[in-house]
This record gives C-alpha cells, sequence and structure tokens, in this order.
C-alpha cells in the first residue's frame, strides 16, 4: 500500500534542493551510504510515485540523511525481530540508504494525517488486523511513505510506514523455509517504504503475489539503487 503524497506546498524549514542545485551548495550534504553498482535491464521494476514531469525519476529519501524508525513489537513473532533487521541490512545494501534506529513506540503507521512539515520517524509495526484493517484476510503487511514537495523543487519522502501481520507471520513462520519467507516479506514492504511498486513479474520480489521469491530479483536492485540516488535535501 502506498500513502497518498502530501502535495506541492510550501514547507516551513525544509529547502528541497533539484538536480540543479549548485555542488558547491550541496558540498556539505553528502550521501551517508554507497549505492551499489547493478547491472541494468535485467528485470523489472516500478516505482510508486515519479517525480511530476520527469518519467523515470522517483520519489525517493534523501540519501543524506538517516531513515529514522521506531519498532512497535506488539505483535512481533519469536525472531522478529532479528529477522526485521536482516531485512533493514539488504534494503540498506540494496539501495546505500542509512537506516537509523529510534527506539521502540505503541504507535501504529498510517495512524495518524500526515501533517506538513511534521516528520515524525518511520513506524514499523508487528500489528494485526485489528489495528490495521489493511491486513485484513491473507495481505502479510503494507508499507509506504509520504512525500513532500517545495514549489519547483523535487519531491521527497519524509516519512512512511510498514504494517506486518503478526498473526499471519507467526504462522508462516512455522513453514519449513519460514524465517526466510517472513524476512522475504518484510523485506517487500520495505521495498514499498523506499519508493517501490508491484510489478507483474513473478521472479522479483516486488511481485504483488509472492510465489517462494526469497529475495529481491535484478529488477528490484536495478529499482533499490535508483531509489537510494535521489538528490540530497536538507
Ligand atoms: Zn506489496
Amino acid at each position: 500500500m502506498v500513502l497518498a503524497a502530501a502535495g506541492a506546498a510550501a514547507v516551513v524549514g525544509y529547502t528541497a534542493f533539484g538536480d540543479e542545485a549548485p555542488l558547491g551548495i550541496l558540498g556539505a550534504n553528502a550521501p551517508l551510504g554507497t549505492v551499489p553498482d547493478v547491472p541494468t535491464g535485467l528485470g523489472s521494476f516500478a516505482f510508486a510515485q515519479e517525480q511530476l514531469g520527469r518519467p523515470g525519476m522517483p520519489v525517493a529519501y534523501s540519501p543524506c540523511e538517516p531513515i529514522r524508525y521506531v519498532v512497535n513489537e506488539a505483535y512481533a513473532p519469536a525472531g522478529g525481530a532479528g529477522l526485521l533487521a536482516e531485512a533493514i541490512g539488504e534494503v540498506s545494501r540494496a539501495t546505500g540508504l542509512v537506516f537509523e534506529a529510534a527506539g521502540a513506540t505503541d504507535e501504529m503507521p498510517f495512524a495518524a494525517t500526515p501533517v506538513l512539515g511534521d516528520h515524525g520517524p518511520v513506524v514499523i509495526a508487528w500489528a494485526s488486523p485489528v489495528e490495521v484493517p489493511d491486513l485484513v484476510g491473507d495481505v502479510a503487511g503494507v508499507g509506504g511513505s509520504t512525500a513532500e514537495q517545495t514549489p519547483g523543487a523535487l519531491a521527497y519522502y519524509v516519512s512512511g510506514g510498514v504494517a506486518l501481520d503478526g498473526p499471519d507471520l507467526t504462522s508462516v513462520l512455522q513453514r519449513p523455509d519460514g524465517p526466510a519467507q517472513v524476512r522475504a516479506i518484510v523485506m517487500h514492504e520495505l521495498g514499498h517504504l523506499v519508493g517501490l511498486d508491484h510489478v507483474d513479474d513473478p521472479a522479483e520480489l516486488m511481485s504483488a503475489t509472492n510465489v517462494g521469491v526469497l529475495t529481491f530479483g535484478p529488477g528490484d536492485r536495478e529499482g533499490l539503487a535508483a531509489l537510494g540516488s535521489g538528490p540530497c535535501v536538507r
């Protein structure tokens, strides 16, 4: 699931630099991580949002600030924290984006209407369909981010959320390959968080229905590398 963009509006205290900004201005504001060199054209990927008037250029998080996140462990299965950490590591390596743990929370993602300029950390929750109705049925998780944009500049993500269906994933964990499957589901939702949409290609982890893919495919990796290559925002 992808949250709606916050839309174009002036954001007090934030300035988004487009890719035309002089390097001198951006000099002190360098990407924190390294985007991997990945082969292109080998698979399918789609972005959740593209920049207005610039097809193919995704809306992304700034690579020059960490993505701060808090975790709600209310319905975490045994071993869930370790699998989440592994999934975050995979997404961080595939994008070059740096994630920063900012503690625990009782909040659920998507609970509050996004407020322009008010950027709390990303909320990652082991939830149940009672708290997060989008998880009803065979939905194992949802994830997405909210974008902001100042007029004339590029849009960028400011925060987001991931809800993981604790009861569903607790039963997935009982399968022989359970831990790897749960890790893959978390990676898929984190893929949405950083800006990937579904593709109609069963070889990719961002396929809407997972048919046994346990790690990112070639298209996923090309899209993730692009999402880690956005402009610095400060
Ligand atoms: Zn999905």
